[in-house]
């Protein structure tokens, strides 16, 4: 997708902090962090929601993926969430599916 920003991400035209990278998925941290910790999991393959996914082996990766880093980075055992926004009730801004990774801090229920 030409004007899609993380298929651009991926692709290296837009700038990213990027924490891994492998043949299917990217991470990244968010430009936004609502958490000292706060990066997103996206498939290379661009899905614009979640409605639209279907290759399940591929979307238990972005969780997989978000639990080996949040390993690395030392947050996993005190704990963090991962969520996936889907369509504007959801709060989906950016139309290519992405797993948030937010810890750091103790987390709130229910989200707003
Ligand atoms: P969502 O609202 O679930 O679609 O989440 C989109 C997320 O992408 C937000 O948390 C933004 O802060 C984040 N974001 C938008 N642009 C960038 C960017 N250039 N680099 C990193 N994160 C971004
Ligand atoms: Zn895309």
């Amino acid at each position: 997708m030409s004007d899609c920003l993380f298929c651009k991400i991926i692709a290296g035209e837009i700038p990213a902090n990027k924490i891994f990278e492998d043949k299917d998925v990217f991470a990244f941290h968010d430009i936004g962090a609502q958490a000292p910790h706060h990066f997103l999991v996206i498939p290379k393959k661009h899905i614009a929601t979640l409605n639209d996914a279907d290759d399940t082996a591929l979307i238990g990766k972005l969780a997989l993926t978000a639990s080996k880093i949040a390993k690395e980075l030392g947050i996993a055992d005190d704990g963090y969430r991962v969520v996936m926004n889907c369509n504007e009730d959801g709060g989906q801004t950016v139309y290519h599916i992405h797993l948030h990774c937010l810890g750091g801090r103790p987390l709130t229920w229910p989200p707003g």
